[in-house]
């Protein structure tokens, strides 16, 4: 007997039709004393719809004041999925519950929109997969201690599967998807992307982090901290996919570069003309700290050494940029900048290995990619296993491709 998660992502569960199929490919896969948690995204593209609707009513609608009621929004999507699909077993002759996030016992922080989940109580799906049942739980959803409904971010079905799988000592947790596994750039970007059997934790949560939308990057730390082995696997074929897990065992380890992420979804600040004295750094990035955004690249330049003045330059995530901007625009005022400008038109390029740590000559390589290419580098970040370079948005795709071809053709 085995306790098996399977998470099936949006566009697998895109029309009643496919509903249908998942759950007769479930059940023609079920081993007779299995007991089975299914976790769904919202049906196809519901969750940008029901974004468009809230942009109906105001156009940036993740603003603080907005963020609880696009969790009772968003909620929604993934209420409807898990009703149909435990209504598809049933017709097939296979007892199924659905349970929302907050009925299998996800608990969250109250950070609506971009949630954490704090604790899983799972003792209900334990009851009713003992009575027989498959369960079918919504994904991205929780609750958190005053009742209210969050959800854990765009992606965060991902996260749910994994952290229920680990809460409920699964023996395996698939991921189901649109691609047959992780490869070495988006495929839908990179046409030559290479698919891999096998990719460490570590790895993966750079990739994820770094804009590899097939994984949200919570699900990828879930499963390192549970030790879950979590297999990504096509909705639509039953070939074998990518084993995300803690080493190698079956691939080759010497690669200096693992693959290639990128992230569109970027945009730029710029703090023009800040006093270059302590605390300044720590007024403009604790604001945005305690309004819950993330601030990814950071670059701090010399704009006047006589005056002793600098500019501040980070990037946000396009989701936060409203917000954000903001933010700076009342932090400008009290640090007497001279001015708060907003770039939209750009993208981040970047590469992943843990080979490349005793190998200098990588960063010059990708360089070297773009430099051939033509492409302009506005801002460079790395850390221990990756190399981030910050480009405009236009030349993403090249961008990508150039890089993919320098680490990747040929071998
Ligand atoms: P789901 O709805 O199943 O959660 P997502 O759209 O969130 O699916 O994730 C799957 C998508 O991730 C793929 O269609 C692909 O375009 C994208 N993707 C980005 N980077 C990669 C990568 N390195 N390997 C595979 N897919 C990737
Ligand atoms: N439906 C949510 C989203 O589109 C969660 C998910 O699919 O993982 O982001
Ligand atoms: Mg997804």
């Amino acid at each position: 007997m085995a306790l098996i998660v399977k998470k099936f992502g949006g566009s697998s569960v895109a029309t009643t039709e496919k509903i249908m199929n998942i759950a007769k490919r479930v059940l023609g896969e079920k081993q007779k004393d299995d007991q089975i948690v299914m976790v769904v995204s919202a049906m196809g593209k519901t969750t940008d719809d029901l974004i468009s609707l809230a942009r109906g009513i105001e156009k940036e609608p993740y603003q603080a004041k907005y963020q609880r009621e696009m969790d009772m929004l968003l909620t929604t999507g993934e209420q409807v999925t898990i009703a149909l699909l435990a209504m598809a077993f049933k017709t097939l002759g296979q007892p199924a519950i659905s349970l929302t996030g907050p009925m299998a016992g996800m608990h969250t922080n109250s950070a609506h929109t971009k949630g954490r989940i704090t604790d899983i109580t799972p003792e209900r799906v334990h009851q009713e997969l003992d009575k027989g049942q498959i369960v079918v739980v919504a994904g991205f959803q929780g609750m958190d201690d005053r009742g209210d409904m969050v959800t854990l971010g765009r992606g965060g079905s991902d996260t749910s599967a994994v952290a229920l799988a680990g809460a409920l000592k699964a023996d395996s947790c698939e991921i189901f998807t649109d691609v047959d596994g992780v490869y070495s750039a988006d495929p839908r970007m990179v046409p030559g992307a290479r698919k891999m059997k096998e990719i460490t934790y570590d790895e993966m949560l750079e990739m994820a982090r770094l804009g590899a939308g097939v994984m949200q990057p919570r699900s990828v730390e879930m499963g390192k901290a549970f030790g879950i082995p979590i297999h990504v696997r096509s909705t639509f074929t039953t070939q074998t996919g990518t084993m995300i897990r803690e080493d190698y065992t079956m691939e080759d380890k010497d690669f200096v570069v693992r693959g290639v992420a990128h992230d569109d979804k970027v945009a730029k600040i710029a703090v023009l003309g800040v006093s270059n004295t302590p605390g300044v750094a720590h007024k403009i990035f604790s604001s945005l700290a305690s309004a819950n955004i993330d601030v990814d690249m950071i670059v701090q330049s010399i704009r006047n050494i006589e005056k002793n003045v600098t500019d501040m330059v980070f990037t946000v995530s396009t989701d936060d940029l409203a917000q954000a901007k903001q933010v700076m625009d009342k932090v400008a005022e009290e640090l007497e900048a001279i001015a708060v400008l907003v770039e939209e038109d750009v993208a981040k390029v970047s590469i992943v290995g843990a080979g490349m740590l005793g190998n200098p000559g990588t960063a010059a390589r990708m360089f070297g990619a773009l430099s051939k290419a033509g492409i302009n580098i506005d801002i460079i970040s790395t850390s221990e296993i990756c190399i981030s370079c910050l480009v405009k948005g236009s030349q993403l795709k090249e961008a990508v491709n150039s890089i993919h071809d320098e680490f990747f053709s040929g071998n």
